[in-house]
């Protein structure tokens, strides 16, 4: 068997960083997903890390029973405005960083065990997981990945034999999972509220040689390290946007460094569009609303340049100005992002001023009308100019079935043929650009529940197997598997989701 190429890092950043912590073993682990392809890709097959050869070892180890040799775990300190609220003192309660490995690709990547027993940061947690969420997490990470959202990826999930206690006695889960950091904006903060400007130093010298190595050759590498990071969030806040994705948290804490989406908790795809949508039940002012999303990707950032000061220039207000102009491109960079990826969802190839304004009415009518998100540009991206082929008068009909009052989109697409008559490209060309970037399966929220409600209940993971291969393949229209594209029945809709800490 091959060794698994730990190559740990974060451990020699020094004790303030983490406390060395070991998984706490569980009764009776079953392994109940295992990711293959991506075991293959980041080099573990054929390590204890790979299920397919190994599967009583690696069960144990993704269950926390077995420590992997050159593992080195431990739980890593942070902080974090929660709700807006300052925490001086969070870290992992309940995930372990069992190590980190060189990937095949030459990136690092860190692998953490989720749900894997107490540290010295549980406060008044058990340190674990129910298996609810734990699935979640493996599906909407995985399915992020299949549409090309910048996220942590799952690489296992364990059930552990021993129930938690939450409002109700839960089965208990563990998921594995990577990210090419789990350095987390609130990581910095922990040392800038500590006033440890060698810290925040070294941390900052650890993100850039791990994530932004570009960063080392500018002038100032940490004013490089910022923008870096406020690019990366920009832009990957406008691809949420772009696909209706509702984080739910965005605590400072779950915002990674490396541009990831991370800590899916309370999280979900709109169904219907409405952008003061609101899912998470902890969520109870909006504050993380799908419309503010944006605004407090800046928030948290902010947060962030405030850490950074210390580096970015040796006098104060000198650093305070750079940091502003800094932020100050984040909406300038939101704004082309997301300008660029709804041209592309309506299939403008070309720029015309009035692009924004044809988005925004078709958004306006969206919401109007209560049309479902994913299938509205679903439907789209199957229409041609003239209207005339059979393919396009079927989804138009489907289309316009979507809205409460079919004049208004009908009203729409006489625009929008208007403005694509102008654009270079043919109906078959612009049609395959559109199908890439609109999906039509999307992690449902009423799926997902279904999917944990069978295997929570009646320990079945049908489902969940079925929904998982399904969003494999977001762009592809998959034989007998319809289902998976409508949004829910009235007696479907799950009004809230929520985070089962
Ligand atoms: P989250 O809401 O999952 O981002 O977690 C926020 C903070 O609470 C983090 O420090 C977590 O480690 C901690 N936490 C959440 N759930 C638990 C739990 N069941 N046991 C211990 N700590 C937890
Ligand atoms: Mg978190």
């Amino acid at each position: 068997m091959k060794p698994i190429p730990f190559n740990n890092r974060y451990i020699k950043l020094g004790k303030e960083f983490f406390v060395e912590t070991c998984p706490q073993s569980v009764n009776n682990p079953q392994l109940i997903k295992f990711n293959f392809d991506l075991a293959e890709e980041l080099g573990l097959a054929g390590t204890s890390l790979d299920a397919a050869d190994y599967l009583s070892q690696s069960t144990a180890i993704f269950a926390g029973n077995q420590i992997p040799d050159g593992a080195e775990p431990l739980a890593m300190a942070y902080a974090g405005h929660q709700f807006g609220h300052f925490n001086p003192q969070l870290g992992d309660g309940r995930a372990i960083l069992l190590g980190e490995i060189d990937a095949l690709d030459g990136t690092y990547i860190d692998i953490q065990l989720k749900g894997s027993g107490r540290t010295v940061f549980s406060r008044n947690g058990d340190g674990r997981a129910a298996l609810g969420p734990v699935l979640r997490e493996y599906l909407l990470s995985e399915a992020m990945a299949k549409l090309g959202v910048p996220t942590t990826r799952a690489l296992a999930i364990v059930t552990t034999g021993e129930e938690v206690a939450r409002q109700t006695l839960l089965p208990g889960g563990i998921i594995t999972r990577i990210a090419t950091s789990f350095v987390r904006v609130g990581t910095f903060q922990f040392f800038s509220a500590r006033e440890s400007v060698e810290a925040i130093k070294k941390l900052a010298d650890f993100v850039i040689e791990r994530n932004y190595p570009a960063a080392k050759s500018e002038g100032n590498a940490y004013v490089a390290l910022l923008q870096s990071i406020v690019e990366r969030q920009a832009v990957l806040i406008a691809t949420w946007m772009q696909i209706g994705f509702i984080h739910g948290v965005m605590n400072t804490d779950n915002m990674s460094v490396a541009g990831e989406t991370i800590d899916y908790g309370p999280c979900a795809f709109m169904d219907y569009y409405d952008h003061d949508q609101v899912y998470s039940s902890i969520d109870r002012n909006g504050r993380y609303a799908y419309s503010n999303q944006p605004s407090i990707g800046l928030w948290n950032l902010t947060r962030l340049a405030e850490a950074l000061i210390p580096l970015l220039a040796e006098d104060t207000d000198e650093a305070v100005e750079i940091a502003r102009e800094i932020l100050q491109s984040y909406t300038v960079i939101y704004e082309q992002s997301w300008l660029a990826g709804m041209r592309e969802k309506l299939g403008l190839s070309t720029q015309q001023p009035d692009d924004k304004a044809l988005i925004d009415d078709l958004l306006h009518r969206m919401a109007a009308n209560g049309s479902d998100f994913t299938l509205t540009f679903y439907y789209l991206s199957q229409l041609s100019v003239d209207a005339t082929t059979a393919s396009s008068m079927k989804h138009e009909k489907l289309l316009r079935a979507l809205f409460a009052d079919a004049d208004q989109i009908q009203q729409w697409l006489l625009k929008w043929r208007a403005r694509i008559a102008e654009e270079p490209l043919d109906d078959h060309a612009r049609q395959i650009r559109m199908q890439a970037v609109n999906p039509l399966y999307i992690p449902r929220n009423h799926q997902i529940e279904a999917a944990i409600r069978a295997a929570e209940d009646a320990d079945d993971f049908s489902l969940f197997h079925d929904l998982h291969e399904v969003l494999q393949k977001p762009y592809e229209r998959q034989t007998g598997r319809d289902l998976y594209m409508l949004p829910p029945e009235p007696d479907e809709v799950v009004e809230q989701t929520f985070c089962g800490t």
